[in-house]
């Protein structure tokens, strides 16, 4: 039994070993403050367009050091983004060789700035919002000659935006890690433990009701009806319900991390939207997201001010005519988990008998 313990405990050292040797160091030094978290990778973003945020932003002030977590080949330059009607974006960008006499691009994509370091797996770990003003000779030399990074450098400075967002002055860098394959990767999942023992809240149901025309001009918005849990909601087309987490400490709203829809009637299989490894760029984000409308309760307001919008609502599609138990299920990243049941009635109003 004695060489069991050993032997299990050995195993497990080992193994804490492994996983702790695989977390990265965060870019930026955490400051443990209530807004340090940004906007987070499952999260969909109006700043005047609409896209899907895909990294991870971390609020820092203007100046403070970008540190590398990994060490490799480094690569530098200005970029912007075009909208895809799926809601995914496609990335411009303008190497720092090539811009380096473009004052008319370097002005107009002056906080649009990116320093990236591609590791030995072919993971891209970008840092946005760099002040390229500021890059040292020794971070220049190293592009132009291309020296490998050693994990722990410094690569870079934030950039003042002078921006606010959620009451305060959002300065910070926008952290995508890329696999060889393009898909984008959760921070979370390959950084040092951020903790959070709150789980994600759901603030609101609306529904749609079944023939209802667009009533609302803000926003090109259809008219949604909201509604209590366990109240019997008749014919609707779908459901839209509002939720949003906290990281303990973090008081900017974040996008929750797993949404999983069950129906109890029929042959209608769970509908799952995991962004907890990452985001996988194959599916329309108009699926899931729901942004356009405007609901009809005044204890809702729906406010759009300001440059992003930090309520989140999630679609969930009914199948036509369905009669049943509807089970919603959000998770933040740590597990921590939400749900509510919603009872959904069928009636033909046309054929009273
Ligand atoms: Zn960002």
């Amino acid at each position: 039994m004695f060489k069991y313990v050993i032997l299990f405990t050995c195993v497990y050292a080992f193994l804490n070993q492994v996983f702790a040797s695989e977390l990265l160091d965060w870019p930026v030094k955490l400051n443990n403050e209530s807004h340090q978290f940004g906007a987070n990778l499952s999260q969909f973003v109006e700043i005047g367009s609409k896209y899907f945020h895909a990294g991870q932003d971390i609020v820092a002030s203007a100046g403070s050091e970008v540190i590398t977590p990994v060490s490799g080949r480094i690569e530098a330059g200005y970029y912007e983004y075009r909208d895809l009607p799926t809601g995914h974006s496609e990335k411009i960008f303008y190497p720092l060789l090539e811009t380096m006499n473009d004052l008319v691009l370097q002005t107009r994509l002056r906080t649009f700035f990116e320093v990236a370091i591609i590791d030995d797996e072919g993971r891209r770990f970008e840092f946005h919002h760099i002040d390229a003003v500021k890059m040292t000779m020794d971070i220049r030399g190293a592009i132009i000659t291309n020296k490998r990074i050693e994990a722990g450098t410094v690569v870079g400075h934030v950039v003042s935006r002078e921006l606010n967002q959620f009451g305060i002055l959002y300065d910070h860098i926008h952290y995508n890690v890329i696999d060889k394959n393009g898909k984008y990767l959760n921070p979370f999942a390959l950084s040092s433990e951020v903790k959070d023992e709150i789980p994600p809240k759901i603030k609101g149901v609306f529904y749609k009701e079944e023939n209802t025309l667009a009533k609302c001009k803000l926003h090109n918005g259809e008219f949604l009806k909201s509604v209590k849990e366990n109240t019997e909601i008749l014919n609707p087309e779908y459901l839209v319900f509002e939720a949003e987490d906290y990281l303990s400490n973090n008081k900017i709203a974040q996008a929750v991390t797993i949404i999983d829809i069950s129906y109890d009637q029929g042959d209608v299989p769970n509908l799952t939207y995991d962004f907890s490894k990452g985001l996988e760029l194959d599916f329309d984000i108009r699926e899931i997201y729901y942004g356009k409308f405007c609901i009809g309760d005044p204890a809702y307001p729906l406010n759009l001010k300001g440059s992003v919008n930090t309520k989140f609502y999630y679609k969930v599609p009914l199948p036509l005519a369905y009669d049943g138990g509807v089970t919603v299920s959000v998770y933040d990243f740590k597990g921590n988990k939400t749900v509510k049941s919603f009872k959904i009635s069928y009636k033909d109003l046309r054929n009273p008998f």
